[in-house]
């Protein structure tokens, strides 16, 4: 068998650095900002939308539009596709998820400002019919998780496929211990509309405290504009740092 380690390893070809705090990026969601802005349109959004969001937002790599690792997190859950010819994407994805969470699990806790995370739990699917690949991998797959899972979001039938910040799109089917400190496990990030109000959902359920890790942190340069000039930049940077499995946005020094 081979180890999380070696699984993973290939990944560092493609995977690239999402940015810490600072000038330039979001201070929520770590993509690009414009100007002197802290923090970008769609978490203000999120913060106008929802009662509250999660504390915070971890990511293992962007995952630029078009290149490899957009692709892999597309291509593992689409179901056109033999769940046999999808196994080896899942495989190294929950390699790389594990590989990540037992180094950098830590890092979002201390962020979110708790020690650890007592409860996790994953996003589900609205859509496949053979459930989500990404629940198995977390409570199953990643031994870091599993003995702390739980399935605390049912997608609420009646709330419309968007992208809007809402109360509405996730049930949660049971009461939260005051005090508990949940984390939540996405694949990919775009503008948050699903973590953040999951998050909040959570809160509402009695969660003191969300940390959500996502795999990929979606990223396009192809804006017009100061947007297009900010994103480019943000790349840049990124693309000039080495990967390096031991670095998150939220690693201290
Ligand atoms: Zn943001
Ligand atoms: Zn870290």
């Amino acid at each position: 068998m081979p180890t999380i380690d070696e699984l993973s390893e290939p990944y560092a070809n493609f995977l690239r650095p999402v940015l810490p705090d600072g000038p330039g990026v979001c201070s929520s969601c770590h993509t690009s900002v414009i100007g002197t802005f802290t923090m970008c349109i769609p978490c203000r959004s999120a913060r106008s939308a929802l009662p509250s969001v999660a504390d915070s937002i971890g990511f293992v790599s962007l995952a630029v539009k078009q290149h490899q690792l957009a692709h892999e997190l597309a291509f593992y859950k689409d179901e056109r596709y033999a769940f046999e010819k999808r196994l080896r994407k899942i495989a190294g994805l929950t390699a790389i998820l594990w590989r990540w969470l037992k180094v950098h699990e830590e890092c979002l806790a201390r962020s979110a400002g708790v020690p650890s995370f007592s409860v996790v739990t994953s996003i589900p699917s609205t859509r496949n019919r053979e459930g989500h690949p990404l629940e198995t991998m977390v409570s199953e797959k990643i031994g870091v998780t599993i003995d702390r899972y739980r399935s605390l979001l049912n997608p609420n039938p009646d709330y419309p496929d968007d992208r809007e910040f809402s109360t509405e799109r996730f049930r949660v089917p049971e009461n939260i211990q005051a005090g508990t400190s949940v984390l939540v496990i996405d694949d990919t990030f775009t503008k948050g509309s699903r973590v953040q109000s999951a998050s909040s959902a959570l809160k509402s359920a009695g969660a003191a405290t969300v940390g959500v890790m996502c795999i990929g942190r979606h990223f396009t340069a192809t804006q017009e504009g100061d947007f297009g000039v900010a994103a480019k930049s943000y790349l840049k940077r990124s693309s000039e740092l080495t990967w390096n499995w031991d670095r998150c946005c939220y690693c201290e020094n």
